[in-house]
């Protein structure tokens, strides 16, 4: 399949930060991996002048969803601390690029990238109507952000290669892809898209 890329399309990279990583405080299994074929989806985008959105954990140090705090991942993604800082590989656009924080309460934590952040608003006010997802966790916030998009009306594309998971149950990426693909999302590789 071809899938033409224009004007009413996003790319939106989903939690690249050191703490998401292999080195990271919750790694996610060969997540750096990724990095090469990401960078090749944002040059695509990029070279189109389309928007590119990097969504990212930015909790406070007492955030809701770590241990001690009610929650059951150890502290990672702490604001402006190096956990939370991308992958230094990840090739940031200078321009149309948006960045996305989510969880930046300590109440409130957010598996989607649309959950309590302008992504929403900031896509409709760009006409855009077709998102194109990858990033980790696929099992976690590529997941539910690939559902939100479709819940509120967006196309929804996987980039199917350029996802990592982390399968705290084995399968779980497995299953995650194939409730994202039921729903609704249509997976994609970098060389499908023009
Ligand atoms: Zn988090």
């Amino acid at each position: 399949m071809k899938v033409k890329i224009g004007y009413r399309d996003a790319l939106i990279v989903v939690d690249m930060q050191n703490d998401f990583m292999p080195w990271g405080a919750l790694p996610v299994p060969e997540g750096d991996r990724i990095v090469p074929r990401l960078n090749e989806y944002i040059e695509l985008f990029e070279r189109k002048s389309l928007p590119v959105f990097f969504t990212r954990d930015w909790h406070p140090e007492n955030h809701i969803s770590f241990k001690g705090h009610g929650g059951v991942w150890p502290p990672h993604c702490v604001q402006n601390t190096e956990g939370a800082m991308f992958h230094k590989d990840l090739k940031m656009p200078l321009d149309n690029k948006f960045i996305i924080s989510k969880g930046t309460s300590p109440d409130f934590d957010a598996y989607s990238g649309f959950q309590g952040t302008p992504l929403d608003s900031l896509l409709r006010e760009r006409g855009i109507r077709r998102v194109f997802i990858g990033g980790v966790a696929t099992d976690y916030c590529v997941k539910n952000t690939v559902l939100g998009a479709i819940n509120l009306g967006y196309e929804a594309f996987l980039l199917l290669d350029g996802i990592k998971g982390v399968d705290v149950n084995p399968g779980d990426s497995e299953r995650a892809i194939q409730l994202m693909l039921d729903m609704g999302a249509v997976g994609v590789e970098v060389k499908e898209l023009t």
